[in-house]
Formats: C-alpha cells, structure tokens, sequence
C-alpha cells in the first residue's frame, strides 16, 4: 500500500554520484590514481546510515499542517473551493519548502517515513466529488481533476510521492465503480466521511453509527483489501457523545478510528506528542482569502521552522531537542531518541 521506492533509490543514487564525483575531482598532487567509479551494484542488505538528527534539525515533536481540499473548479464556487492551477501551486510550494506527503492514517499511527531534514504534510480531500476523481473512457484519471494533478506532479517530482486521504461518502465519485478500487490500488487513503454526509450533531447515538457502520460497509465492499482506520466530521460537526465518532457498532458491523479529522484550523500537533486522536485538527486550503487556511499557516510555519515536525529519515526512531522532551507524549518513550 505504500509506495516508497523513490527516496531509498534516490538515495543509492546520491552515494554513486558521491563515489563518482570523489573519484573524479578535486584530488590532490600525491593522491594514488583512483579506479573507475563502479558499475551500479545491487542495494547492499543493510541499511545506509542516517544523517545525525542535530545535523538536520530533526524535531519530531513539531507539528504537521493537515491540509483540507474539498471541490477544484476552473470556476470556483465558494471559499472551500480552489481552481487546477491553485491546487499545483500549492503542491509546488509544499515541495519546495520542504514538505513531503504522508496519509492521515500514517500520521495517526506515528509512521512516518520521509527522508531526513523534510516535514510531513497530510493532504485530505472530503465529500468524494468528480471534481477529485473522475475518469477518462480508457480509465485514467482525467485532466485537472486532483488525483490527475497529484500524479503529474508526483511524475515530475519523484521525491513527493502521490499520497493523499479521500474522506468518502456512500455513493463517491458520481457513484463510479472504478473510483474506490483505483484509489486503493495506488496507495491512496480511503477515509470515512460518513453514509450520507449527515451533521452528525444533529444524531441520535443510534444514527451516529449508523452513518459511520454503514459507509465503513460500503467502502469494504468497493474496496475489499481496504482498512478504513480515519475519519472526518461532515461540517465539522461532533456527534452529543463525541466517543461514538471514534467507535462503535451498528448493524453487525464494528467501526474504530484511529483519528477523527475536524474542520479547523490550525496545524495538527506532532502524532507524538499532546494530540487527541478524537480531535485532529486541519487547515482549509486557500491563498489566504479566508482567516488561518494554509497560506497563513505555510507562512508561520515558514518564519517560524523550529515549531514544525522536521524527520530524522528513520521512521522507527523520534528524534527531538532535548528542552523538548516534555512534549513527548508517554507511549512513546520506548522509540524516543533526544539530542
Ligand atoms: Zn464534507
């Protein structure tokens, strides 16, 4: 289900381009000859070390901008909406300051495995429009639509793998069969977002998992290898009893999350640290028309980069500051690596 051959051959590639450049250049006078650079060889079997975490400011008890996109439109119909081109704009600036994508489920469970030196970002796209994903007659992904842009950008970017999370009702993507499958198919998240989009605050405890049970059903049958381990509240409405939107049981039919996503509005705490898994906060994509969407947020986070969860390359080791230490949340001690 991860896709993450890239950075590991990237970095083979780095250290024979490293290999090459020492034996070619900068030699001095007495220096022995040295051979050819060698023919590509195969991985080794143990694992290449890792950057020292003080080297590359590794701070793992930072915070993780969860990005929220709901409909892309050439026309965009309301402020929860962008166009093609500002959706690539985004995607070009979290490359170039450093970002690389992981799904919610990833942050949720702690796992995440980007290189050293580069920040976790979520993307997550609710409410399962043609607008996200929508097909061409020989089963690609259309053009413009937000899996298209994201694989383009993907093929062009290969450090920035396409990951995202689709928070889906029970009849996603103009009701295609092909839309669930396909998605799991290329690693994508397939989140719940509730039966029928319904303000859960509005539920009795029995409609609350009904919604939930039933569209954990649906995206089962469409997508059978699929573990639906995410949510996020329609409106960003809690349920009365804010439990029942993490778990519980209708119809046969179990659920569990291991994050329930809000609406807003500000970056998600580190999955290390002080984060309620019932209560995740995102941030609403934007160019900064409304307050605290993400153009406000990638500038603080920018100006201010020692609060942003910065990785060691190692996704089993949490590395951090030692005066952070306090922020670790407790489960985690067992992995924690201070400096
Ligand atoms: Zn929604």
């Amino acid at each position: 289900m991860v896709r993450f051959p890239e950075v590991f051959v990237r970095a083979v590639v780095s250290a024979l381009v490293l290999v090459a450049a020492t034996a070619c250049g900068g030699a001095p006078d007495a220096a022995p000859p040295q051979p050819p650079p060698a023919a590509p060889t195969p991985p080794p079997a143990t694992t290449p070390p890792l950057p020292d975490p003080a080297a590359v400011g590794a701070d793992e008890l930072g915070s993780v901008p969860i990005l929220m996109y709901h409909q892309l439109a050439a026309q965009p119909g309301g402020e929860y909406d962008q166009t093609p081109a500002e959706f690539r704009a985004e995607l070009d600036r979290l490359h170039r300051e450093g970002y690389r994508p992981i799904t919610a489920a990833q942050y949720a469970a702690g796992a995440v495995d980007i290189p050293a030196g580069t920040h976790p970002v979520v993307l997550t796209f609710d409410d399962s429009t043609t607008s996200q994903l929508r097909f061409t007659a020989d089963g690609t992904p259309a053009p413009d639509c937000a899996v298209a842009i994201l694989e383009e950008f993907a093929a062009r970017h290969p450090d920035f793998p396409a990951r995202a999370t689709f928070y889906v009702t029970d009849d996603p993507f103009g009701g295609d069969p092909r839309a669930l499958p396909w998605l799991a198919r290329h690693g994508y998240e397939i989140g719940a977002h509730t039966a029928t989009h319904q303000d859960l605050g509005t539920l009795d405890a029995g409609g609350v998992q009904r919604e939930l049970a039933q569209n954990v059903q649906a995206i089962g049958a469409a997508a059978p290898d699929t573990a639906v381990t995410t949510m996020a509240l329609p409106l960003g409405s809690s349920p009365a009893d804010p439990g029942l939107a993490v778990a519980g049981t209708w119809g046969g039919t179990a659920y569990r999350f291991a994050a329930v996503m809000l609406v807003g509005a500000n970056p998600a705490p580190s999955p290390f640290g002080a984060v309620d898994p019932g209560a995740v906060p995102r941030i609403r994509s934007g160019l900064g028309r409304v307050p605290f969407d993400s153009a406000y947020w990638l500038d603080e986070l920018a100006v201010n980069p020692g609060t942003r969860f910065t990785s060691d390359g190692d996704p089993d080791r949490i590395s951090f500051p030692r005066d952070s230490a306090g922020e670790l949340h407790p489960r985690w001690v067992g992995r924690a690596a201070q400096y």
